[in-house]
């Protein structure tokens, strides 16, 4: 049976919630425009595209990471503007279903925020993103898609915006740990930079015995497949 909160609640209803708290301006352009405005919405591609990264499973995004649309993830994550998760779920949804394919069953898996992190933030990003694309596939409570919570930040990371490709690696190595599970599983996160973030968590829960199909971001920076070989030697 599906759990409801007072925080899903207030996810499922993020757009109304937003509207009343922080106006009706693009956070792409500050245009007038709910959410993301037409023009900065264009930037995002009419199909999901896989892209190259070392995850060793396939990696799907809806746009290349830059302006305008960087300010519009930047908005979602580090200002907690909840009423962007509804058209940002929307596009990632895209992603999931193709990587979903003729499976019967699926796991939608944010990639987590440490707690701190979501603390600072007042919010967890990547989970209301999850939450979002499920509720755009199956508007109503669909047993063959769920958001599961099966990794944890084991271990802190250091703020990585200045880090180089290697350094991002080093800093994300060893500090995920999952859960296992039975149903096959998309992960999903907002941005892939290097692919570090995905690796770490696709290796964790391949290590716990998980059948990951794929992987889904709404953008990703351009040569952002990882070093040819990882911290610890992964290709
Ligand atoms: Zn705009």
């Amino acid at each position: 049976m599906a759990t409801v909160t007072v925080w899903n609640i207030l996810n499922d209803h993020a757009g109304e919630v937003g509207d009343l708290l922080l106006g009706t301006c693009c956070a792409g352009c500050g245009g007038v425009g709910r959410g993301v405005c037409d023009t900065c919405a264009s930037h995002f591609w009419a199909q999901p595209r896989q892209v190259a990264t070392a995850c060793g499973v396939p990696v799907f995004a809806l746009a290349e990471y830059s302006a305008p649309l960087d300010q519009v993830l930047i908005a979602h994550k580090e200002r907690a503007n909840w009423q962007l998760a509804t058209p940002l779920g929307a596009r990632l949804a895209a992603a999931i279903q193709l990587l979903q394919a003729d499976q019967q069953r699926i796991e939608v898996v944010p990639v987590p925020s440490s707690a701190t992190a979501i603390r600072q933030r007042g919010y967890d990003h990547s989970h209301a993103l999850a939450r979002a694309a499920i509720r755009t596939i199956a508007p109503r409570f669909d047993n063959s898609l769920r958001v599961v919570r099966r990794l944890t930040r084991d271990s802190p990371v250091s703020d990585q915006s200045a880090m180089d490709r290697t350094d991002r690696w080093l800093n994300q190595s060893g500090t995920m740990r999952a859960r296992a599970g039975a149903h096959p599983l998309v992960v999903i996160d907002d941005i892939c930079t290097t692919g570090a973030t995905l690796h770490e968590a696709v290796h964790r829960l391949q290590g716990a015995g998980c059948q990951v199909i794929g992987c889904a971001v709404l953008a990703h920076t351009p040569n952002s497949a990882s070093p040819a070989v990882g911290p610890d030697g992964w290709r």
